[in-house]
């Protein structure tokens, strides 16, 4: 028994070894994203992305961040890809569907007049026969129709589960803002068009201050409603070239497109101060909670080699912000 659970707990050890060597090997950022990517590697659990590194040690080429982001994005590609593929197939499927259906209650009322009329003259053994004949295949046909009404609806059904699990994938179920996975979508698409257009390009990170004290002392129903109060807030400036999304927690990012760094920060510090400005009640209790603040770090994104490393000045300027005794929107450097 002893021995069995040190042969584990040496297999645990090997493991953990292993996905801090590949962390450490390849200098990559301890974050949940490479220890699941790194996790997936060393056990051998995320076959494709195994095969991937496997290949890319073999070609000599190094095993960089962009790289292994990239490769992750390729998989959600791929997702997307074949739900693409199954809502087709639905379509085309209650289409068929459909169309046979009605084909068959047209069949069905024309077979069942001519049943009726040979059923007149009973005289005849062939007539009785075909008769017999014609009024199982009915039977059989009608059934069918009854399937294909059910496979039609069930069909309608699954197009509407797909829609919203999509709708779900790149939502935030709190404040209904787009989430992470979806503001990355977003800000490749804005980084690419900007850069053809020649256009200015800004992101920020906002977060709430001292929020973790609202929710001690309000709790966390609280909390999550001036989740929803600020993500308001930042939506209200929202339009086709200002995002918002939510990070995770009590975080947001936004993206400004054609806005210059030092526009951003104007912009973003008119909410800031007007959301500062407001005074909230615990609705549950009455209980005054008073003012609520956040603070912000804004980014050109155009001034760093990739919108990875304007995402990290924005959360540099964010702790600047912080530093210097939050409700205040930081520039980058
Ligand atoms: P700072 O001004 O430095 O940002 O301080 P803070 O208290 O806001 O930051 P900290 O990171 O210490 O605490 C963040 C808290 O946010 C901790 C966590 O419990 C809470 N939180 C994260 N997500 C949610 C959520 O969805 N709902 C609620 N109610 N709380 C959340
Ligand atoms: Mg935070
Ligand atoms: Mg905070």
């Amino acid at each position: 028994m002893v021995e069995a659970s040190s042969a584990r707990d040496l297999a645990r050890r090997q493991l953990i070894d292993d996905i801090g060597t590949f962390i450490i090997v390849h200098g990559l950022d301890i974050s949940e994203a490479n220890l699941t990517m790194a996790l997936g590697i060393c056990t051998g659990t995320n076959v494709a992305l195994a095969r991937k590194v496997v290949d890319r040690r073999a070609s000599g080429l190094p095993m960089t961040q962009v790289w292994l982001d990239e490769q992750c994005r390729g998989n959600e590609d791929s997702v997307e890809r074949i739900a693409d593929k199954l809502e087709r197939s639905l379509e085309s499927f209650a289409a068929t569907s459909r169309d046979a259906r009605a084909t068959a209650a047209q069949y069905n009322s024309e077979m069942q007049a001519q049943v009726e009329q040979a059923g007149e003259h009973p005289e005849r053994e062939e007539i009785r026969n075909l008769t017999v004949l014609a009024m199982a295949m009915l039977e059989r046909t009608q059934y069918l129709e009854q399937e294909m009404r059910r496979s039609e609806s069930e069909a309608a059904a699954l197009r509407g589960s797909l829609a919203k699990a999509r709708r779900d994938a790149d939502h935030d179920h709190l404040t209904g803002l787009p989430n992470r996975r979806a503001f990355e979508g977003l800000l490749e698409r804005h980084y690419r068009e900007a850069q053809r257009d020649l256009d200015v390009l800004s992101l920020a990170f906002c977060d709430i201050d001292n929020f973790k004290r609202i929710n001690d002392a309000h709790g966390h129903d609280t909390g999550d409603r001036v989740i929803q109060a600020i993500a308001g807030a930042l939506s209200r400036i929202s339009d086709d070239n200002c995002h918002v999304a939510r990070h995770g927690g009590e975080e947001f990012v936004m993206l400004f497109r054609g806005l210059r760094k030092e526009e951003a920060v104007h912009r973003l510090d008119a909410v800031r101060e007007s959301f500062a400005g407001r005074n909230f009640v615990n609705r549950r209790t009455d209980e005054p909670i008073g003012t609520i603040t956040f603070s912000g770090g804004v980014a050109d994104v155009f001034a760093y080699p990739s919108t990875r490393d304007a995402l990290k000045a924005a959360d540099i300027a964010l702790y600047a912000a912080k530093e210097q005794g939050r409700n205040r929107i930081v520039a980058a450097d």
